[in-house]
């Protein structure tokens, strides 16, 4: 399975290798989509890729380091305004919308919620869900 998660370390770990520790140690991959580092808190988003049991061993792992909040779903084709006109598609920075037979398809599963899709789209065909 996948799981993606905003991941917040703490200040006094921020020089910690704790990803490569925690991949070390439960073998879950872990892709990070999205890093800050300061000085005072690093923030992280990551994509989890392994077992269901690994992955929550790993999320226990890096509980002992910081804050973790799920990645919600933030976005929604909206199929009857969309035109099919394909702008979003080379925004997305995961591919998750692809063109199969001329119709866009969104795969919320690879979505990361960045919503480059929302600014591009002139049909207004993308809503917002988390605002
Ligand atoms: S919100 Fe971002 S990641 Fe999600 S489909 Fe739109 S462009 Fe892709
Ligand atoms: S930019 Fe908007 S109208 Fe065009 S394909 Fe994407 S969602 Fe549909």
């Amino acid at each position: 399975m996948k799981k993606r998660i905003y991941y917040w370390v703490e200040e006094k770990y921020t020089n910690k290798p704790i990803i490569s520790e925690v991949i070390l140690e439960t073998k879950v991959m872990m892709n990070i989509l999205t890093a800050r580092i300061e000085p005072n808190e690093s923030f992280l988003m990551l994509e989890l890729n392994g077992n269901s049991e690994d992955i929550k061993t790993a999320i226990q792992r890096l509980l002992n380091y910081g804050e973790i909040e799920d990645v919600s779903k933030s976005i929604k084709q909206n199929e009857d305004k969309c035109i099919d006109c394909g702008a979003c598609v080379v925004h997305c920075p995961v591919k998750a919308i692809s063109v199969e037979d001329y119709k866009i398809i969104f795969d919320y599963d690879e979505c990361i919620g960045c919503k480059n899709c929302v600014k591009v789209c002139p049909a207004n065909a993308v809503e917002v869900l988390d605002e």
